[in-house]
């Protein structure tokens, strides 16, 4: 019997500790023409901005051509509203990670509205009408909350935890070992080795093909219609 090896590759991802927490082992099929696809990939930085660390991410990405998505907390954006309006200038996509950092799904259903609606009126304010889609700290929001937005919801397929570790190497090796195409990838503008670890990254990985883009314009590329209420963790 004559075994004909296809273009298709069997590659059995292992136990690593990518994405949000599974640990199933699943069995992919990557196509023929992977190594030269483009790869779509949006990184996203929670709780700023913080003006020890922003700045020079924002520097660093500008050099690098690439794009972000920065989901900031009221209570630093009204410390540091210039680097706010700085990230929308510059093309990345500023979202609504709450005005206080509380952990809404232990708040009342009203209080956690009105601390969502708080800071999206600062960022409105601050930047014009847009929409602020949201990433709810912790990425917990109840679902009858969630279903009253007005605005799409952002969680992530990579965890770094970068805020555990601020080890630049540790960040880098998640980075490199668990990001595809189309993930969606949570950081902290909030430690100068996040930063270190995500500029590098950035520069490695856009000589493999990676495209660094806002999570709209990921979902957008990746044909997804995002839709109020709805929580989207990769495209
Ligand atoms: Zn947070």
């Amino acid at each position: 019997m004559r075994k004909r090896i296809g273009a298709l590759l069997a590659a059995l991802v292992l136990l690593t500790g990518c994405g949000a927490g599974s640990g199933i082992a699943v069995v992919e099929e990557a196509p023929e023409a992977e190594a030269e696809m483009v790869k779509y990939v949006a990184l996203t930085f929670d709780d700023g901005p913080s003006p020890r660390c922003t700045p020079r991410l924002l520097d660093g990405l500008q050099e690098l051509g690439a794009r972000a998505t920065f989901f900031v907390v009221g209570c630093q954006v009204v410390k540091d509203p210039d680097i706010v309006q700085r990230m929308a200038a510059e093309g990345h996509q500023v979202g609504n990670h709450s005005y206080d950092h509380a952990a809404l799904n232990q708040l009342t259903s009203r209080q956690a509205l009105e601390d969502l609606e708080k800071n999206d009126a600062l960022l409105r304010q601050l930047l014009g009408d847009g929409d602020y889609w949201v990433r709810p700290p912790y990425g917990l929001l109840a679902e009858a909350e969630a279903a009253a937005l007005t605005v799409p919801l952002v969680n992530w397929s990579v965890d770094t935890e970068d805020w555990r570790t601020k080890d630049s190497g540790k960040i880098l090796d998640v980075i490199y070992r668990c990001t595809e195409d189309g993930d969606i990838v949570l950081l902290h503008d909030r430690y100068q080795n996040t930063v270190d670890a995500v500029l590098a990254a950035v520069a490695h990985l856009q000589e493999q093909g990676y495209v660094f883009v806002t999570v709209a314009e990921l979902l957008a590329l990746k044909g997804v219609a995002a839709e109020p209420g709805v929580t989207y963790r990769r495209a």
